[in-house]
């Protein structure tokens, strides 16, 4: 046996075969097919903002604030010391950099301000790339830019409210809103009794009588998740005797006074940490109307409409940071006398993960777009896309993120990397704003109630034709598709069992469209030949024979494949 000095046996041992660190790159520059989405659909101008984003959010700084933020969550402090009601929420320091820094770069306000070509993408694209490096700050950054919409609806909130929206800074403290340097808004619908069927609502709203203003109410009531409860105002709905009505209900009153919206406990969630999730009470709370009385479903609906679009943007995000983790360790770490991806299985499991998401980047920017159009068409079509591409992207997060993590063998699944925050996140943003089968009945009703958006859907789908065979089979119109006629998705009255299977095809139909007629030859051709011709398997890393997999992995990370092998 040799004899060891113990001082050296007490020696840290040398690290060997583990990847340098992920920190310190640029987030969107290293990602060539956001890139060429974004300026597509939106304009060189975006390559500015994202590119400094994408510096940022690659940054260690920023990536530990979104560890520690995620680390110690945030907590209620319902009474302050001598007892008195505050119902505050308090953060750790890195949420409130993370909210500064959001707020720095105009993720709630460059799609309002000003109005310019490609401002939705862009708010879509800088959303997409924060929420790698922190997913939770991102919930009232979305719901502060989709009350936008609603709050000009109303002219007296717009004229107080929107300028500490669209030029205002992040600021944290409960102030009258006139003394605020910036506003977040939330949003306010779930109740115990009823979320996807909002009109299961108990709440109730009695208007004030006196001095005020014929727009003001008082509330009893409750909402069961009210996320982002340290808003400075929410959109919440409430019953009059005409039906639900839409109503702002800001922390502090008109008088200076803290509203009485009493925080009962914060969610204990899988995911989302960083993000307060809260069960509030109405305890005549004073709210504005926005809308009329009975209208409150049409009223709120434009909100949910914006937010929706960020729950793409969203998902987009967290299968971005799967898929460059992953990409980062394949690339570094070896097995069996060789990288991880040079071994052709690995890199069919990584290929495969690319082609989704490339189509998800594809659809996210061009469905960003579409809020952008001023013309009927395109909003039928964002009307539409947007609840294809909420359902799909939802439906294939958690999966996608579960494979990257696997790349990484046990290193992935231990808390210090990225990726268990990122699998507690996938399923987020399928639940919020609409869970899957409501989404999916939504598509169904759309279909049925609004057929010009399966006009607009057509224009598109058709603008690749002929562009590849699998597609043109698949495409709706065009035969080939016996399951897939105007009939079965809903002109005809449409079957709801059938509501997922419609939504994932349109949504794969679409999304082959768009790789077909702007993606690399390897990345349409590998998508259409798997995901709409069916030569696939039910797990990733099954794309057949004959895709161009080296064309794929060339797309995924600039820098990180340039010496592929096989
Ligand atoms: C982290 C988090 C934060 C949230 N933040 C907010 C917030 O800030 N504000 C807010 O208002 N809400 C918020 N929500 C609530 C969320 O929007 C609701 O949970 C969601 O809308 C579903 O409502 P529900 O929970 O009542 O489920 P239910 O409506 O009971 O639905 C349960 C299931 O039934 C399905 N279902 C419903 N109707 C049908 C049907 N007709 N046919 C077939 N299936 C159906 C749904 O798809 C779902 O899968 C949040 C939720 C989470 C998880």
């Amino acid at each position: 046996m040799p004899r060891h000095d113990p001082l050296t046996r007490l020696a840290t041992h040398e690290v060997t075969n583990q990847p340098p660190d992920f920190a310190g790159r640029n987030l969107y520059l290293t990602d060539p097919a956001l890139r060429a989405a974004a300026l597509r659909e939106g304009g060189e101008w975006l390559d500015a903002p994202l590119t400094a984003l994408g510096e940022d959010a690659g940054s260690e700084r920023v990536l530990e604030w979104g560890e520690q933020a995620n680390r110690f969550p945030p907590e209620l402090a319902t009474f302050d010391r001598y007892g008195r009601r505050i119902d505050e929420v308090r953060f750790h320091p890195a949420y409130h950099a993370l909210m500064h820094l959001a707020m720095r770069y105009r993720i709630q306000s460059i799609a309002w301000q000003p109005a310019r070509a490609g401002s939705h993408v862009a708010h879509a694209a800088l959303l997409a790339l924060f929420t790698e490096a922190e997913a939770g700050t991102m919930c009232p950054i979305s719901m502060t830019y989709a009350a936008v919409p609603v709050l000009r609806q109303h002219p007296d909130l717009a004229r107080v409210w929107l300028p500490k929206i669209l030029d205002g800074d992040y600021d944290a403290a409960l102030k009258p809103i006139a003394d605020k340097a910036g506003a977040t808004v939330g949003m306010a619908m779930t109740e115990k009794q009823g979320g996807s069927d909002v009109r299961a609502n108990a709440t109730r709203a009695y208007r004030l009588e006196g001095e005020h203003s014929r727009d003001a109410y008082r509330l009893v009531g409750h909402k069961w998740f009210c996320s982002a409860p340290m808003s400075d105002g929410f959109l919440t709905l409430a019953y009059t005797d005409a039906g639900l009505g839409c109503f702002f209900v800001p922390r502090i009153t008109p008088d200076g006074r803290r509203n009485t919206l009493y925080l009962m406990r914060l969610k204990d969630k899988l995911g989302n940490r960083t993000n307060a999730s809260a069960e509030i009470e109405y305890h005549d709370t004073y709210a504005v109307l926005v809308g009329e009385e009975g209208r409150g479903v049409p009223t709120i609906i434009e909100m949910v409409h914006h937010t929706r679009l960020d729950t793409m943007a969203g998902t987009l995000g967290i299968m971005r940071m799967a898929l460059a983790q992953a990409a980062h360790h394949v690339a570094h770490r070896r097995a069996f006398q060789k990288r991880l991806i040079d071994h052709a299985l690995m890199r069919n499991v990584i290929a495969d993960l690319a082609l989704d998401y490339e189509a998800a980047a594809a659809l996210t920017m061009r469905v960003a777009r579409a809020f952008d159009g001023d013309s009927e068409a395109e909003r039928a079509f964002a009307r539409l896309a947007v609840a294809l591409g909420k359902y799909w992207l939802g439906k294939r997060a958690a999966n996608f993120v579960y494979e990257c993590m696997e790349c990484h063998g046990g290193a992935g699944y231990v808390e210090e990397s990225p990726l268990p925050r990122l699998y507690r996140e996938a399923p987020l943003n399928s639940i919020w704003e609409g869970s899957g089968n409501v989404i999916a009945l939504d598509i169904l009703r759309t279909l049925r109630k609004e057929p010009m958006t399966l006009d607009a859907y057509q224009a598109e789908v058709d603008a690749a034709s002929g562009g590849n065979a699998h597609l043109d089979a698949a495409a709706i119109g065009r035969g080939g598709n016996a399951h897939l006629d105007a009939a079965a998705i809903g002109r005809g009255g449409g079957d709801e069992s059938r509501a997922r299977w419609i939504a994932e095809r349109l949504a794969l139909v679409l999304q082959g469209a768009l790789l077909v007629r702007h993606a690399p030859p390897a990345v349409a051709q590998g998508f259409c030949a798997t995901r709409l011709a069916g030569e696939w398997g039910r797990s990733y890393g099954t794309l057949p024979q004959g895709v161009d997999i080296n064309g794929i992995l060339g797309r995924i990370s600039a820098g990180t494949f340039e010496d592929l092998h096989g």
